[in-house]
């Protein structure tokens, strides 16, 4: 089974539209999602699209904002500061990477918690590790209702993330855990990773490497989860799996693109939804 990302992201942006109309009659407001870009960089420019795109589709309020390559560190988190402070503002992200002279750290940790639509504030983190309400990271919330949607059983089986970094590989180990499942994290000092992920009845990639999950990583009819981004030599974008060789034998798997991809944005679209709601039901 093609685990169908696309689709799935585009009906649960639909009923997120009339969601957010419903919320506009009731509150006398729309979601409030403010999106920060620093520079030029493609990549980012091309991601901070879909989201703005993503952004009014769901009928939210909001606007990009953008700052040149050279702004200061001390602009920029007086832009978040503004934004913290203004009461129609539900959700700020800061576009990542930013500029070498800028650090990542305190720009995250300067955005407000409560409206840290990309949970990646070290409050919300503390809040997932304590099993406490939190802002969850957008592309492993995806993942999970990727296999929600899939009808993936996630309890009592086993389950393996490749990668071990803050945004992907150790939220979604502990959603995983959250979800009963026995969960392994391997990365790029693990011995016979292709032993460890056959082992696996749910296997997650989140490298980085094109092609680097074979076959032989593959238990026959597992749930293969690809959230590698990689662009070919010819500019063709690929994951972390050998999608055609390992497309036979798992029994669910995601394409990319049109996998996980698509899901972290809508995710980020619900988050927002879940921070106007915190701080409307909060005043
Ligand atoms: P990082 O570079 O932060 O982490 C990569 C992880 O892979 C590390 O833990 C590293 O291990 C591990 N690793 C590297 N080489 C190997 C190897 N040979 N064998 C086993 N493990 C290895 O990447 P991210 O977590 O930020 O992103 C991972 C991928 O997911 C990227 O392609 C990124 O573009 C993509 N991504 C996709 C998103 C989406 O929406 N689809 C969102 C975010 C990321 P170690 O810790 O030992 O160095």
């Amino acid at each position: 089974m093609i685990i169908d990302g696309k689709q799935i992201s585009q009906s649960l942006k639909d009923a997120m539209k009339i969601e957010v109309d419903a919320l506009a009659e009731q509150y006398g407001r729309r979601p409030c999602l403010m999106v920060i870009i620093v520079g030029d960089n493609p990549a980012s420019r091309s991601y901070v699209r879909g989201k703005i795109k993503a952004t009014e589709y769901c009928g939210f309020d909001g606007h990009l904002v953008e700052l040149p390559e050279d702004v200061s560190e001390a602009t920029l988190l007086a832009e978040i500061n503004k934004l913290n402070n203004d009461p129609l503002v539900d959700g700020i992200l800061v576009q990542l990477p930013l500029p070498k002279h800028i650090s990542e750290d305190k720009v995250i940790a300067a955005i407000s918690a409560e409206k840290d639509v990309d949970g990646f504030h070290p409050e919300n983190v503390a809040r997932l590790w304590l099993n406490q309400h939190c802002i969850l990271p957008c592309t492993p919330k995806g993942i999970i209702e990727l296999l929600d949607q899939a009808g993936v059983e996630m309890a009592g089986k086993k389950a393996v993330v490749i990668g071990r970094s803050n945004i992907v590989g150790k939220p979604v180990a502990k959603l995983l855990l959250d979800r009963n499942a026995t969960v392994t994290i391997a990365h790029s000092r693990t011995k016979d990773l292709a032993a460890v992920c056959r082992e696996a009845d749910i296997l997650v990639a989140a490298v980085g490497r094109a092609k680097m999950v074979t076959a032989e990583f593959v238990k026959p009819g597992a749930a293969v989860i690809d959230v590698g981004i990689n662009r070919t030599e010819d500019g063709r974008l690929v994951g972390d799996v050998d999608y055609e060789a390992v497309l036979p034998v798992a029994g669910a798997i995601t394409p990319v693109p049109g996998g996980v991809g698509p899901m972290t944005i809508t995710m980020l679209m619900r988050n927002t939804i879940e921070c106007f709601l915190n701080r409307m039901n909060n005043k």
